[in-house]
């Protein structure tokens, strides 16, 4: 069977998370983010949640034992079964390995890694104008992408909220911490083949045509 698991590899603020949801609603694959599983239990005041906020509020990972669980209990769900698309893991070689290793145990593979490709300044302008629905996480930008109504989510009209992580200092500690552990990932995924590059600035359907003609391929 073409099961289609695809990661989505690039920085803070690349639309990751934009064009992962789009994905989503368009093909049988799952949206597993990282990101999102760690608030959903900061929202529940997990033991999870505690630990996993004490470093994201710094812009620091989350240590990878704890991640590649969480992880893993995730892709173990029938929704997971027809394929995947990864939005922020794996994040560092350890979690790339452990990826592989769980996906070779269940007898898939990645089908292809979308490195999203987006300048720093362009990155800091996108996620200081990001804003969020705490209810459905449809992500929203001031600038490039707002909601129609101001402050209020398009579909049930929740008020709109800013990530404590995206203020300034975390944003800039992200960006170093993408440099320094998750963009060697690429060179990873270049040996296995496995990569395309993705102009990100584009607006977003235009990064979405380039990702679905890969998606539809696999
Ligand atoms: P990531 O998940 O990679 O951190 P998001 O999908 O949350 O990125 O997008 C970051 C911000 O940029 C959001 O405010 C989003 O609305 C906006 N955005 C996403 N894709 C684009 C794009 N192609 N052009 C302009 N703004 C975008
Ligand atoms: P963005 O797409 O804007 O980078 P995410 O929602 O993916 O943000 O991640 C927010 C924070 O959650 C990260 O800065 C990090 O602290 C933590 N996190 C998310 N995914 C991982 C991961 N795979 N490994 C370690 N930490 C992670």
């Amino acid at each position: 069977m073409n099961s289609k698991y695809i990661i989505l590899l690039g920085p803070p603020g690349a639309g990751k998370g934009t064009q992962a949801k789009i994905l989503n609603g368009r093909f049988q694959m799952a949206h597993v983010a990282s990101g999102d599983l760690f608030r959903e239990n900061i929202a529940k005041q997990t033991a999870l949640g505690t630990l996993a906020k004490s470093f994201m509020d710094k812009g620091e990972l989350v240590p990878d034992d704890v991640t590649v669980q969480m992880v893993m209990e995730r892709i173990a769900q029938p929704d997971c079964a027809q394929g995947v698309v990864f939005d922020g893991f794996p994040r560092t070689e350890a979690q790339a390995h452990a990826l592989d290793r769980a996906l070779a145990g269940a007898r898939k593979k990645i089908g292809a890694v979308l490195w999203v490709n987006v300048h720093d300044h362009v990155l800091v302008a996108r996620l200081s104008a990001r804003w969020i629905c705490p209810t459905d996480g449809a992500v929203y930008n001031l600038e490039t992408n707002p909601p129609q109504v101001a402050g209020k989510c398009d579909k049930d009209g929740s008020a709109l909220t800013q990530r404590d992580d995206d203020k300034p200092g975390a944003v800039r500690r992200r960006l170093e911490v993408f440099q320094a552990q998750t963009k060697p990932l690429l060179e990873y995924y270049r040996r296995a083949n496995l990569v395309h590059e993705i102009q990100g600035e584009q607006a977003i359907e235009r990064v979405q045509a380039d990702i679905v003609r890969i998606v539809e391929a696999l």
